[in-house]
This record gives structure tokens, sequence and C-alpha cells, in this order.
């Protein structure tokens, strides 16, 4: 079992798969970014299996694969298979902004994927352009309804801006209640490479919009989920993740890998350490010891928030959210 220094055990590995991107998403990769990581420094699905068994076999027990866009990457659904028969027990679950699932659904749950969540943050064509710099929500929606057809359960997360999308919660929440999809809403993390002008909606100010349509309850947290949740008197249950909230990182229990092999302790800060080294060289101890290290070094709590609030210098295409 992994645990790190504050007694938090982690379970859950975030696996992003390629740093690049069909979207320009104003709050995470507004432009291109000026390099991206030359193909040859990434580590191929092979390699990326290498350290998935490591850290299966160290105790964790769910994996995410997201990016960037992971469906960019050829091969994805042989690399789920992979994980999938190493051990068809692991919670496996993938991000996508979902641009390209519609031909994708299918294969990727016979691969064995159990859960995606998307990317929703309008159900307005033009609103969808300003955010992602392009028109993409015909074949998003397609996307979500392929999935779902497929049988892959789905969840829906939205980055509420003001003056961008916020009248929308209501409408984008409908959309995913009709479905029986849950729905999350994350806070806008402010870091270096959005858009400067995004003024996110704090957890507060969701909450009293949402309260204007709806009575619930406040049910808190569930397990190591960073969602707070509420609840509907019919059931619906909708989650937000306030990363600015004092206590939002107590029961933190993932890592991130990227695509070229650096373990990331926490989403906030730069520090990280590579894997890629001893995989290529088939040194499963060495990986093992490196991902120790990075349990260990996992910081108490992020900087988002509090006194001492600063934006993160981290791109969230690099570590996949
Ligand atoms: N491309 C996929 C997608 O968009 O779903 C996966 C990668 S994306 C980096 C993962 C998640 O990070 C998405 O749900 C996205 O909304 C969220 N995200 C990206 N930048 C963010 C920011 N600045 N604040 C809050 N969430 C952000
Ligand atoms: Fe791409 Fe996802 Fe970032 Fe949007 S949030 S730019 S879809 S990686």
């Amino acid at each position: 079992m992994l645990i790190d220094s504050y007694d938090r055990v982690v379970d859950y590995l975030r696996v992003s798969v390629t740093e690049r991107c069909n979207f320009r998403c104003n709050y995470c990769m507004p432009e291109k970014p000026f390099t991206w990581v030359p193909k040859e420094n990434l580590l191929s699905f092979e390699e990326l299996f290498e350290f998935m068994k490591v850290s299966i076999d160290e105790g964790v027990n769910k994996i995410r694969i997201t990016g960037g866009e992971p469906l960019l990457r050829d091969g994805l659904d042989k690399f789920i298979k992979m994980i999938y028969d190493y051990e068809p027990n692991i919670d496996l679950a993938m991000t996508t902004n979902a641009y390209l699932l519609k031909g994708a659904a299918q294969k990727l749950k016979n691969a064995g994927l159990k859960r995606i969540n998307v990317s929703i943050d309008t159900l307005i064509s033009e609103v969808a352009q300003d955010i992602a710099g392009k028109d993409v929500l015909k074949n998003v929606l397609e996307g979500v309804d392929e999935a779902l057809k497929v049988g892959l359960k789905v969840k829906v997360n939205m980055v509420p801006m003001k003056s961008v999308n916020a009248n929308e919660i209501i409408d984008v929440l409908e959309y995913c209640k009709k479905r029986d999809m849950s729905i999350r809403f994350i806070e806008y993390m402010e870091n270096a490479h959005a858009k400067k002008e995004i003024q996110g909606l704090k957890s507060t100010e969701l909450l009293e919009l949402l309260s204007t349509k709806y009575e619930f309850e406040d049910e808190g947290f569930d397990g190591s989920s960073p969602s707070h949740y509420y609840r509907f008197k019919d059931g619906y249950r909708f989650g937000i993740i306030e990363p600015y909230a004092d206590d939002f990182c107590k029961q933190c229990n993932r890592i991130r890998l990227t695509a070229e092999g650096q373990l990331i302790p926490c989403l906030y800060f730069d520090e990280a350490m590579s894997i890629g080294e001893a995989i290529k060289r088939g040194d499963i101890k060495g990986a093992a010891l490196v991902l120790k290290e990075v349990v260990r070094t996992k910081p108490e709590k992020n900087r988002w928030g509090g006194e001492d609030s600063e934006s993160s210098t981290r791109a969230f295409y690099e570590t996949g959210g």
C-alpha cells in the first residue's frame, strides 16, 4: 500500500497519454504551446503498461486515462486492454473532450473501459466555439450519445466562468439529469497557461444560482472523491470540485503521470520525478522506488485559496487535470 507523509492512502493514478489536444480551451490551452514534447520522448504504451503493473502491484486500484486529448493517441484501446487483462477489477476510467468519441466508444468499451468523464461547458454552439476555439458541440454531444448507447457510464465536468457560461449551469445540469449522468462543476483553477481575463464561479456563487431553481441537501464528501456532493429530493446528485477550499486536499489519494514519464505528486506544483529511465531499462525495482519517493513527497495542500493564494504554473494539458 502507498501511504504519504500525511497518512493519506494513494491508490489512484491519472495517466496523461499525450499533452496534445484538438481543442484550445480558454482555461487550459488557449494557444498552441511553443513546442510539443517530441514524439520520441513519449513512453510507448508497452512502457506505460510496465509502470501500470508496478503501480497496481504497489496498491493502485484506480487508473484514469487523460491528456491533452487521450483519443488523439492511436492504439488507446489496446493499452486499455493490456491494463484490463492484467487486473480486470481495476477501476478503469478516461477523461475526454468527446470530439472523437463517436467512432471510438464501442472499441474502448470492448477493451475494458468502464467509465468516462466528458467536459461539457455549454450547450450553445457559439459559446462552445468561443471556449474551445473551434466548432465542437455537435461532435461532443454525438460522442456522449454513443458512449451511453454502448453502455459506458458517463459523468460530465463543467467549468463555470463569469460572462461565458455561468448562465447555463441549470441547462447543462438538466441535460445531464435527463440522461442520468452525474455532473461535477469544477471551480476554475488559475494557471499561467489560461486566458488572463477568465473569472471562475466559486462554489458559493454556484450554489446561490442553483438554489434559485432547486432544493437540495448538502451530503458532504464521499470517500476519496474530490467532489462536495449535493442531492435533490428526487435523488439526483451533483458535485462541486472546490480546490480553493481549505480542506480540499485532506482526502487526496492521487498522483499523476505525464506522457514522457514524469510522476507528479500534486496538480498545483511543478515538482516531479521521472520513471521513464527506469522503465526504459527494464528496472522495475527502480521505478517502484521512484513511485514510493513521489508518494512520500506529496505536499499537504495546493496553494489555491487562502492568504498565500497563487496561480499555478503547471499546465493542465500536461498533467491531465
Ligand atoms: N481533454 C480532456 C478533457 O478536456 O476532458 C482531458 C484533459 S483535461 C486537462 C481534464 C479536465 O481538466 C477537464 O475536465 C477540464 O475541464 C479540466 N480543466 C482544465 N483546465 C482547467 C482549469 N484551469 N480549471 C479547472 N479545470 C480545468
Ligand atoms: Fe484540451 Fe481538455 Fe485542455 Fe480543453 S481542457 S484544451 S479539451 S486538454
